[in-house]
């Protein structure tokens, strides 16, 4: 089970995350708000604590957008102030729990457990969607992985942080190369062909990319 820490105290995100990884948990640490949703595009997470007050980006507005895309991980939100806690659980923000700093490693520990504990069900289902890993151009589905080209993956990348929105073949070329050249429609064709092609190796009929005529391409999720 992986679990992001989202808090700018960066000793107490240390202390925290060793006893997670004590635990038996995997362990990513940010320290800034802003650099959570790049992430999450790029890596499946199971449980994020998140503190209310963070530089970049705060937990509140971290915490709607990541429900708004329908995102199913757990979330446990910080604070350092006990009159938020209240006003926090007012919002509805989706939270799954609310802890007041400071709090004890061991408290957080177990509220982590119950969380996931509750969340299993779901989080299993999630797992019905394709994982992509940037570091590695690997997508995996289930318990299949394979590696494309750093084109394929960047191809399928957007499409899948499109969430949906159909694509143009503009909009895919300016998300493959960082160098504005000239690309023409039909390599994009060519690329989002082998991308389909490559993705039959995870073992499933169905059609994770449709075309839209006249328009571009879609990702669809199981
Ligand atoms: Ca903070």
């Amino acid at each position: 089970m992986k679990v992001l820490i989202v808090e700018d105290e960066q000793a107490l995100a240390e202390v925290i995350g060793q006893y997670l990884r004590q635990a038996g948990y995997e362990v990513c640490l940010l320290h800034r708000g802003d650099q959570v949703l790049p992430l999450l595009a790029e890596r499946d997470v199971d449980l994020m604590v998140l503190d209310l007050m963070l530089p970049g980006m705060d937990g509140l507005s971290l915490c709607r957008a990541v429900r708004q895309q329908g995102c199913k991980m757990g979330i446990i939100m910080t604070t350092a102030r006990v009159e938020e806690v209240d006003r926090l659980l007012g919002l509805e923000l989706g939270a799954d729990d609310y802890l007041c700093k400071p709090y004890s490693p061991r408290e957080l520990v177990a509220r982590v457990k119950a969380v996931l504990r509750r969340l299993e069900p779901e989080l299993e289902a999630n797992s019905l969607s394709l994982r992509l890993d940037a570091d590695r151009n690997l997508v995996s589905w289930q318990q299949q992985s394979l590696e494309l080209t750093r084109v394929e993956f960047r191809i399928l990348q957007a499409l899948v942080q499109a969430n949906g929105r159909i694509l143009s073949r503009d909009q895919l070329i300016n998300h493959i190369y960082d160098d504005h050249r000239i690309v023409s429609d039909r390599t994009i064709d060519s690329h989002i062909k082998k991308v389909r092609q490559r993705l039959r190796q995870l073992g499933t009929e169905h059609d994770w990319i449709q075309s839209v005529y006249g328009t571009g391409y879609q990702f669809c999720p199981l």
